[in-house]
């Protein structure tokens, strides 16, 4: 009897986690990690800090040498997959190759959503997601005299700190009151608002983008209050869209990402998905959710290839991120709503404390600021099935582990 291929689409964090760990489980047929970026797979994370800054080589992002794929019999194919055929169990790839398989992850990611306003063809525009935007975004920034960065999400507020280490002037842009305002809230999003303004960056807040002008090469960022700001480099960050074009064609259920159960798997037996693309169900927090951050593809990506390798565990992790912009540090656990009520512990104008979202003490989601080896408490915090005293939470009298 021939052995099972499994294959695996997108080359990216949650990819090469699927392709290692289903070989770690014991399956031993051929794995094809099909992935249509030149290099092997990276993380994404250093692309807006180190790598960006030129502080780490692009191939420190690397999740594995490329050796690490031939060691392990995982053969990188590079070409972009265009069509699922779960009938037939094929893939067909750009290049005219179809690839037979028996079980297969989708792990394809999410990609920029893309500015719809005039002018975003000028030279000086660039979105950041890949290796390469990062290299070619550096040396941009490295030559400009101002930089506009438009949404004050993750990557806005990341590139803004990491442009002004550059030394660039940097003018932020978003329609919000606050930056991050919809994972965290009025709040805490001001916390951000803060650090940047201490840092130098101009806040343009609760302001639209509706043109970009130059000749040739981009010049000014047109706001939706008339004002114009001078900018050779622009950097939009205004979120992503889940890459579903495969499951789509191939007809499965597809709503805000891939729609999979609490094993990854979606409605067709063998066919699972992982990372940015999956909305998976979550036993913890009784819905589906899609989550965009490292760990979830990390960690998402080794169930799927051990599942996809003839396991059924459950995915049931607490999301979770950090992010570092200047000498803030932070990490965060859950899923919180930018409506939840927030309670504080420690001083958010020192710019170190702990914050938990919840609804009448039903703790959703806890994030620490520059307070560092609580991770384990807030995890167990988040987890815990009853509700707690918001006065205790917001208590630093009150050890962590005693909530718990
Ligand atoms: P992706 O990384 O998007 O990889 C998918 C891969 O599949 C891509 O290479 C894509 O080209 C490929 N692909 C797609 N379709 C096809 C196809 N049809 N055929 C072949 N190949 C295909 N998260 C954090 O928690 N902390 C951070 O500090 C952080 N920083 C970030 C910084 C940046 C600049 C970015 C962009 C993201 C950051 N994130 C961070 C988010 C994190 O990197 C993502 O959640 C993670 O990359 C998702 O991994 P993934 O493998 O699911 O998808
Ligand atoms: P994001 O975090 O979703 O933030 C997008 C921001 O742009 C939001 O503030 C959004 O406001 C705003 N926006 C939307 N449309 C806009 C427009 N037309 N003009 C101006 N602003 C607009 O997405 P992102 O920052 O682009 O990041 C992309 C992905 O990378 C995400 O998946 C993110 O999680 C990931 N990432 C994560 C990290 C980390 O975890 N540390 C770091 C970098 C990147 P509204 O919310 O009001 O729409």
């Amino acid at each position: 009897m021939s052995k099972r291929r499994l294959a695996i689409v997108g080359a990216g964090l949650a990819g090469a986690k699927a392709a290692e760990a289903a070989r770690e489980a014991g399956f031993d047929g051929p794995i094809l990690l099909i992935g249509n970026e030149e290099e092997p797979p990276y993380e994404r994370p250093p692309l807006s800090k180190d790598v960006l800054r030129g502080d780490k080589a692009a191939e420190t992002a690397y999740v594995h040498p490329e050796s690490f794929y031939q060691e392990h019999a995982i053969e990188l194919v590079r070409d972009m997959a265009t069509r699922l055929d779960t009938t037939n169990h094929t893939i067909s790839l750009a290049g005219g190759e179809s690839i037979a398989f028996d079980a297969v992850v989708l792990a394809t990611g999410a990609a920029p959503r893309r500015l719809a306003v005039p002018g975003t063809d000028l030279a000086g525009v660039y979105y950041l997601r890949t290796l390469e935007d990062s290299l070619r975004l550096h040396d941009a920034i490295a030559a400009a005299g101002r930089a506009a960065v438009i949404g004050a999400g993750w990557i806005g507020s990341e590139v803004a700190a990491s442009a002004r280490q550059m030394g660039a002037d940097v003018v932020m842009i978003d329609p919000s009151p606050v930056p991050l305002q919809r994972v965290l809230g009025t709040e805490i999003g001001a916390v951000f608002r803060d650090l940047h303004a201490d840092h130098g960056v101009e806040l343009r807040l609760g302001r639209g983008v509706t043109e970009l002008r130059g000749s040739g090469h981009v010049e000014t960022v047109v706001l939706d209050d008339g004002r114009v700001e001078a900018a050779d480099v622009v950097v939009a960050g205004i979120g992503v869209i889940p890459r579903t074009d495969l499951a789509d064609g191939a007809g499965l259920a597809v709503d805000n990402g891939i729609v999979t159960d609490e094993h990854l798997a979606t409605a067709v037996p063998g066919v699972y998905a992982a990372g940015d693309v999956a909305n998976a169900w979550h036993p913890h927090f009784g819905r589906h959710l899609r989550v965009e951050h490292w760990a979830n593809a990390l960690n998402q990506g080794s169930t799927a290839g051990r599942n996809a390798a003839g396991a059924e565990e459950s995915y049931t992790r607490l999301p979770y991120f950090f992010s570092d912009q200047y000498d803030l540090g932070m990490e965060y656990v859950g899923y919180g709503d930018a409506d939840d009520t927030v309670a504080v512990r420690g001083h958010l104008a020192a710019r170190e404390f702990i914050a938990f979202w919840h609804q009448d003490g039903s703790v959703r989601a806890a994030m620490h600021v520059n307070t560092w080896d609580v991770v384990e408490d807030l995890k167990a915090i988040v987890g815990t099935a009853g509700r707690l005293d918001p006065a205790r939470l917001a208590d630093p009298d009150i050890p962590l582990a005693e909530l718990r």
